[in-house]
Parts: structure tokens; sequence; C-alpha cells
């Protein structure tokens, strides 16, 4: 079973409102075990939206559409499924009282466009708005029907209003759905984080693994040099989703060894902290190619650990500059690690650029033994960030 969503409003074409109801509702679909194979942005005008309801219908069983209920002209949800259904609009007494009534307790007069929020196409039927003035349509688009080749689709059309289609999804479409998707089918996602590779180095080392049509799918994405290996699975049930995604999950562990860092949200700074506190260690950072963000993401880590019992960072300088010479930097990390009381010191050193290939050294003094390492950092404008992640890294790789 294939599902459709359609986001409705020039807000959303024009680029002035990112549609974020379809990332909600594509996640909310896949719980149910629901596939979704395609998102539909649309203007408001009843030619483009019966246009995108049209293709809808003939390729996806299940069709969500999220906007376009208001009480205004340019609100045309409920006119295009009735000129797409050859249904006309009627008045729906029920709708009506809802609206009335929610006037009424604010000791307002509803305004006479807010009828058009009564109307629905015959055949179709209301879902409840607890929170606004728009009920939502449900309406069954039979096979083959008049106009052409629907392959049988069952709509949902919803408020644009964020809080208003969560809710309305909760209490009534997800509970309609499951019903129709069947309770056991579910869909199942485990992320691996990996750090110091690069994504096309990490996708040879898994050969078969991150292939079309495999079962369970990985899928690999890039974001400032983390990697993300995403596990999706398929099953009837809970434990047989996680037991493939954890078979998957040991091939990967063991080809790719230190280089997976955590999972799920897990940042580098994260991992690096669960060694430190592991090692029973604290940390003092001195850097001058990395504009403070070593420091700055300790703190980010050691804030959202929010355990201050346990204080693995202990402070970082943030220099203009620093000698980029390796003894110059041992003595600097020693320094840091003594002023601020600290069993590990890390110096970052000035990033370094020679012709194409920028370069940072990092070094940590761990229990007075200093260990250098260089790294190379590759281009597109995000050297620091890349510096300060590799620095950050390789505090976990030596306590490790
Ligand atoms: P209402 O009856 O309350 O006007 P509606 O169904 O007509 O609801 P829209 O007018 O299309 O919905 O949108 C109302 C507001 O909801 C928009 O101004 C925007 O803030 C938000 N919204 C609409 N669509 C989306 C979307 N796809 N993603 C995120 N926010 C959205």
């Amino acid at each position: 079973m294939l599902a459709e969503i359609i986001a409705i409003g020039d807000e959303l074409t024009s680029g002035q409102r990112l549609d974020t109801n379809s990332q909600w509702l594509s996640q909310e679909l896949g719980l149910l075990g629901i596939r979704v194979g395609y998102h539909t942005t649309v203007c408001d005008t009843l030619e483009a939206g019966v246009h995108a309801f049209r293709i809808a219908a003939r390729r996806a069983q299940v069709i969500v559409a999220t906007g376009g209920l208001g009480p205004t002209a340019d609100d045309l949800t409920r006119d295009v499924l009735s000129e797409l259904s050859g249904q006309h609009l009627v008045l729906s007494q029920q709708a009506l009282e809802g609206i009335a009534s929610r006037f009424s307790t604010r000791h307002a007069v509803m305004p006479e466009s807010n009828r058009r929020q009564a109307m629905f196409p015959k055949g179709s039927s209301l879902i409840e708005n607890p929170d606004g003035t728009a009920p939502g349509i449900k309406m069954v688009l039979p096979a083959g029907d008049g106009w052409g080749e629907g392959v049988g689709s069952v709509v949902y059309a919803l408020p644009g209003v964020p809080a208003e289609m969560r809710r309305m999804w909760d209490e009534t479409v997800s509970g309609d759905l499951k019903q129709v998707a069947g309770e056991n089918r579910v869909l199942r996602h485990r992320r691996l984080k990996c750090f110091g590779a690069g994504e096309s180095a990490i996708e040879e080392m898994l050969p078969g693994i991150i292939e079309r049509g495999r079962d369970p799918t990985v899928g690999i994405t890039a974001h400032e040099a983390t990697i993300t290996l995403r596990i999706s699975a398929w099953a009837d049930n809970d434990d047989s989703c996680w037991k493939k995604i954890m078979t998957t999950e040991s091939i990967i562990r063991q080809t790719l060894g230190r280089l997976v860092y955590g999972e799920e949200d897990d940042e580098v700074e994260d991992a690096a902290a669960a060694a430190l506190l592991a090692a029973s260690a604290s940390l003092a950072t001195v850097e001058a190619g990395t504009a403070g963000r070593v420091a700055s993401l300790f703190a980010q880590a050691a804030d959202r650990r929010n355990d201050s019992n346990q204080p693995f960072f202990c402070g970082g300088l943030v220099l203009p500059m620093l000698p980029g010479e390796k003894p110059e930097l041992i003595a600097a990390a020693k320094e840091v690690a003594r002023s601020h009381n600290a069993s590990v010191g890390m110096a970052v050193g000035p990033v370094r650029s020679t012709g194409e290939r920028q370069t940072v050294d990092v070094v940590v003094v761990n229990d007075d033994v200093p260990i250098v390492t260089e790294h190379v950092l590759g281009g597109g404008g995000i050297a620091m960030s890349r510096a300060a992640k590799s620095a950050i890294d390789q505090i976990r790789r030596i306590l490790l």
C-alpha cells in the first residue's frame, strides 16, 4: 500500500513557509507501516489542486492532504474534492452547528464565510477538529471512477495549522488507517553515526550493504563530515524488525570498527564525553584554529548530560593564534591541563593551507603522555567544523 501527501498553499509553493506537515505525516504513516511514495506541494488554485489529486489517485491508495480548509475564497480543498469526484458540495448541519457553537462560546457572531467550512462533497464524511473551526474531510475515491484510472484511494483532508492537524491525526485518522493498513505491518529505523572517513570510503567498505532492494535497507548521508547510516526494516511485528536491524547493525559495526562512534542523535562530542567519563578523566582545551568550536561543543555535551556531579570538561581557552610547531602545542596542552586541574589536555593548532590541502595538528596529553596527530580537512568550506570534530574524536579514540 502506497501513500501520497499533498501539502496545499501558496505560502508553501512560494517558499515563504517550509512544509513541515509533510515531514511529520510521513513519519506517522511510516509508524503505521504505510510506505509514502510521493510528496506533492501545490498552490491554491482549483485547477492545480484537481490536477494534483487526480495524479495522486492514480498512484496512491492513501492520500493525506493538509491545508486549504479555511473559510476564505482561496481555501479550495473541499471544492477540489467536489470537482474531482463529481459530487456536489452539500451543507452538513452537524458541522455548521459545531462551527457556530465555537463562535457563540466566544460571544462572537459567525461570519457568513465560515459556512463554507460546513460544506462537504456528497458521500464524504467529517473529521472532527477539536481545536479549530475547519473540520477535516474523509472521502473514498473508488477505483476506475468516472474521471479515469483511479486505483481506489481513501483521502483524508486535514487543516494546515500543524497543531490542529496533529491532534486530528492522533484522535481520528491514525486509528482509521490502522484498520486499513493492518495492525501488524511495522517499519522501524535505526541510525548509526560514523566519523573519520568520507561518505564514499564508507560506502566502499560496505559492499552489498548499501544496495537497492536489500532487506533491511541501509541509506547513507553526510553532514559536516559526520556520516549517518540509516537502517530501515519492515516486518509483521516489532521483534522481527529489530532482529533484522540488529543483524545488519552488527555487520556494519564489525566492518567499520571504531569509525562508528554512536547512534541516533549522538554527536562526536557526546561519544568523547562518554569516553572521558568511562575513563574517570577530565579535559581542558586550548584552541587557535577552530574559533572556540571545540570548547563550545564540549560545553554543549556537558549540558546535554546535565550531570554536575561528574564534570568531565574543566574549561577551554580560545586564542587568536597558537604557535604551529609541535613542541609548542605539546607545551600548551600540558599547561592548559595543569591550570584547569584536568587529567587530559588538548591543544588544537591553526588550520594550515598548503595549496588545496588544509590540515590541523592536534595534541592530546593524557597523564603527561603527548599524542600528536595531523588531520586532513578536505575542502568545501567546512574546514573549521571538521577540524573541531576531528580534535574531539581524537579524545574518544585515545581513551577507548
Ligand atoms: P485554517 O482554517 O486555520 O486557515 P487551513 O486548512 O486553511 O486552516 P492554511 O490556511 O492552508 O490551512 O494554513 C494555515 C496555517 O498553517 C499557515 O499559515 C501555516 O502557518 C500553517 N501551515 C499550513 N500548511 C503547512 C505545512 N504544510 N507545514 C507547516 N505549516 C503549515
